[in-house]
Order: structure tokens, then sequence, then C-alpha cells
């Protein structure tokens, strides 16, 4: 598959971008048994890529992201799809058509329609991004593309999906606790949740408004830099978006693939009992290669790292808990009414039937956290845990550049395999949930694969790099270097990917 810069680049030169969004659209077709996708307009997307194509032929200069198709996850606001957050709740009769349709865009969607994006689709999600496998979708599971019987990771299992097989180039998801990285991982591709602040959260459903951040998946981390510097920056509509200029990320990484003298803390904490050997092996291979090349390895603590999963799992409950007050059958959505109710039956009745277990577990535990005489056991010391966590990074950064650990302490598990036991699901996301607690930068790039056995075929395996906050230069730099220091490992090719005609697009000569 021919790179985003490459084809947005070759459609500004001419190549059509039609042509490109039929061989997307086609694959999501071919692929519909993955259940990635919720939403797929055909005709909107084709004349989208028209439109470019006519503005091209008109003489206009194109946007950096021309012609491209992206995927979005249905958690973001888009006016001219249903937006459902992958929730009965925001639909009208359970389905997804019948879907909540905002009169307008998210600041993200914005900023991709003005760099001549093609909006290819609205991915699945667990519902209200609260998950690690994608099967609390309100509708249906996403299946791994490297194992139809496998989790694709979550709660951005779609949208890893998607590039993974080659369904579309690029996609959108977001992150609280791990939910673009852990997928990223589980998918063999790159998955990158920058910092809190530093994209505009105006137009995505909340779920956790002090963690939640959206962020790209792309094939490589060129292209997820470039789909970054589309969308990172300043917006006066999201008061918690840092009015400070973001920093281009995608020029130079081509040439700029030095880590001499750079120092890569490695946290003693994420090496522990409970990560896979053939996960662990990969990583510290990637921390091999880097001080091979000139990186200075520094074993680092991390030391509240232990209480990460019980502090997430307490403000991210709180804060949903607060958020999804506001779907209570009369503004949005379902609606259950029967003769006779009062406003509260029907309050409890729409809730009661829209949201699925999960997201009401989630809501019974947050208002637990919140409530008068648990708030200060639960909420105010998860607060103050929250803060030795962020003081931990805050510490190490001193010593350290960046950071290298696992995404996730194992590759992609079975559809089935935690659902029934979720303390074990939550736990799973021990490596995500610092950095996002602490609001920094971070990515998950592809760095092998397991050995295939008699109940398992070939899975990738991610490694993560973490940044001081707003560095996500650094963050890049260092991540494109390290992809090209593993650049030789003859990982081989995502299965479902083989057979997406979008993967061949452009490679017997563009426009062949
Ligand atoms: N897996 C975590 C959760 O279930 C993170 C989800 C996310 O980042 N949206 O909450």
């Amino acid at each position: 598959m021919i790179s985003a810069r490459r084809l947005a680049q070759e459609v500004r030169g001419g190549l059509s971008a039609e042509a490109a969004t039929i061989a997307a659209l086609e694959s999501i077709e071919e692929q519909s048994a993955l259940g990635a996708f919720l939403h797929v307009d055909r005709d909107s997307a084709l004349a989208q890529a028209r439109a470019v194509d006519r503005r091209r032929s008109a003489g206009e200069a194109l946007g950096t992201l021309a012609g491209v198709p992206i995927a979005i996850k249905d958690l973001l606001a888009t006016r001219d799809a249903p937006t459902t957050c992958a929730s009965k709740m925001l639909t009208r009769d359970g389905r997804v058509e019948s879907g909540w349709r905002p009169p307008y865009d998210a600041s993200v969607i914005e900023r991709l329609r003005a760099e001549d994006a093609i909006l290819i689709g609205k991915t699945n999600l667990d519902e209200f991004a609260m998950g690690s496998s994608n099967e609390n979708s309100g509708f249906y599971p996403v299946r791994n593309p490297w194992d139809p019987s496998r989790a694709p990771g979550g709660s951005s299992g779609g949208s890893a999906a998607s590039v993974a097989a080659g369904l579309s180039w690029l996609a959108l998801g977001t992150d609280t606790g791990g939910s673009i990285r852990q997928p990223a991982a589980f998918c063999g591709v790159v998955g990158m949740k920058p910092s809190y602040g530093r994209v505009s959260r105006y137009g995505l459903v909340a779920f956790a408004s002090s963690l939640d951040v959206i962020g790209p998946f792309a094939n490589d981390v060129a292209d997820a830099a470039l789909l970054f510097d589309a969308i990172a920056g300043p917006d006066s509509r999201d008061s918690t978006c840092s009015a400070r200029a973001a920093t281009p990320c995608h020029q130079g990484l081509e040439t700029d693939t030095s880590v001499q003298g750079l120092r890569v803390g490695i946290p003693e904490e994420y090496f522990q009992a409970g990560l896979d050997p053939q996960v662990e092996a990969a990583v510290r291979r990637a921390a091999d290669r880097m001080a091979q090349a000139g990186a200075k390895l520094v074993p680092i603590s991390l030391p509240h790292t232990r209480y990460g999963v019980a502090t997430y799992y307490l403000i991210a409950t709180a804060e949903a808990s607060s958020n999804l007050a506001r779907f209570d059958g009369v503004r949005f959505g379902l609606r259950v009414e029967e003769p006779g109710s009062d406003l509260g039956q029907l309050y409890a009745k729409s809730r009661g039937r829209g949201f699925g277990r999960e997201v009401k577990r989630r809501i019974m535990l947050g208002t637990y956290a919140l409530s008068a005489g648990y708030y200060d056991a639960y909420y105010k010391r998860a607060q103050l845990a929250r803060a030795l966590i962020q003081q931990d990074f805050h510490t190490a950064f001193e010593q350290v550049d960046v950071m290298l650990t696992p995404v996730s302490p194992t590759p992609a598990f079975r559809l089935g395999e935690k659902t029934d036991d979720p303390l074990t699901m939550y736990l799973a996301d021990v490596y995500t949930l610092p950095a996002s607690l602490a609001g920094l930068p971070a990515i998950s790039l592809p760095c092998g694969v397991t050995q295939a056995t008699d109940d398992a075929p070939v899975l990738p395996i991610g490694c993560q790099l973490i940044a001081g906050a707003m560095q996500e230069p650094l963050l890049f730099r260092t991540a494109n270097a390290l992809e090209r220091l593993l650049s030789d490992l003859g990982t081989p090719p995502c299965p479902a990917r083989e057979r997406s005609r979008a993967s061949d697009f452009g490679a017997a000569g563009i426009g062949g």
C-alpha cells in the first residue's frame, strides 16, 4: 500500500481522488465481515472525492491530505452521517441509520475537510469508548484482521482494523486510557495519543473529559505525523485546548533519524509479572536496537504505576457518570415512553434500554465514587493518586528524553475470552493508563510478531514510546527513528490486508 503522504502528493499532481475512494469503498465492502465500520455512505464519499478532483482541475491548490480516504471513529460528530458512539441510546430505533445526526462537525473533522481528506465512513467502537476489546459495541464486535477469532483491541477497534486491513489509509481514534494505542498494537499499525489539550475535543462525545484525546492511526509513523499535524493546534471552542500553536511534526522526519545520545527510560514497573514473554522480548529488542544506534538506555522507576488501574477506573467512571447524564431519552436518540409514565420513568426506561451492560456498570461505579460519604474515600483519593503518578513522570523526565515500554501485557486475545470478567479486562490496560492520567503524548508502533503455534497464528506486537507534555515533535522523531531501526524484521503482512483492493492501489505505478 502506498503511503498516505504519497497518495496525497499524487492526487495533488493529477491522480484521481475518486479512484482512490472507489478502491477504499470496495475494500470496505469486501471485508464487511470484520465489522470495522458502522456507517459508510458511498455517495457522500464519492461526492467529496469528485469535488477534490474538480478543484484540482480548476487549478486550486489542494491540502495536505488531498484525496486520502480516512475512517472516523463514531464518537466524533459529523454533520453528514449518523453519530452513534456505538450505543443504541443515540439511535431512535436501535439501528445505526436512525442514529443522532449532529448539526455540526467536530473541529477535527472541519480540519480534515479543509485539508481535502475523504471521510470514508464511521468506525465501530466499544459503546461510548468504554472497553478494550470492541466487544462492548451496541451493534456488533469488530474482528482482528490478523485473526478473526480475536479482538482488535478497543475502544477504537474499528479504526485500527480499518487501517490494518487496508480499508482506509488513515483513521481517527480517541484515547482516554489506551483506546488508540492498544488497538494499534493488537492490529499491527501505528496509533498515537497526543498530549491532553493538544487537539481540540470540540465535537467529541465526552467519556472522561479530563482524559479524552483524539489522535491518528496510520500505517507508519510519518503518516501518523501527517494526520496529527492536520488536527493539532488551538481551538477557541474547546477551553481545555492549549492556545499555543502546534509545532509541525511531519516535516523533517525523512532525514532526522538519529537517536545518538537520546536518553531512553526503561521503567522497571512495566516489565514485571504478567507480561507475556514474547511481548517482553520484542520490546527489549527494540530497546537494544536503539542502544546499538547510539541511544542511552536508562533504567528508571515510576513507583506509583501500581495505582494506575484503580485510579483510572475511579476517575474515568466518575466523569463518565456525569457526562452520560445528558442522555436521558428527551434530547437525543432513544425514548421509551409508556402510557401513564412520568418523567422519572421516561428517564429510567430510556436509559435502561438504551445503554449496554458495561456503560451501566461504569455509570454505577462512577456515581458511587462521587456520592456523599464515599467521595473522600474514592474520588478524592484517586485525584491524589493521579497527582503522584504525574509526579513520577515529572521526576523521571529530568533524567530521560523518552520512555520505551510495552503497550499491552499480551498480544490480541480471543473474542469472548475476557467478557465475563471485567476486572481482568481492566487490568490489561496497566501500561497505557498512566500516560493518560499524566496527560502525556504516547505512540504505539509495531515491533515484531509472535511465533505461530497450533492454536494461534502470527500476531503483531506493539511497543510504546512516551514523551513529556507537548513534546510531540520529539515523540514522532524518536518513533520514526525506531521504526527504521526495526525495518528489517521481515514482519509478514496482515492477512486481511492482502485481500484489500486499496492496498494494491497505486502499486502498479500511480494511475496504473
Ligand atoms: N480500556 C479503557 C477503558 O475501558 C480505555 C478506553 C479508552 O481509552 N477510551 O476505559
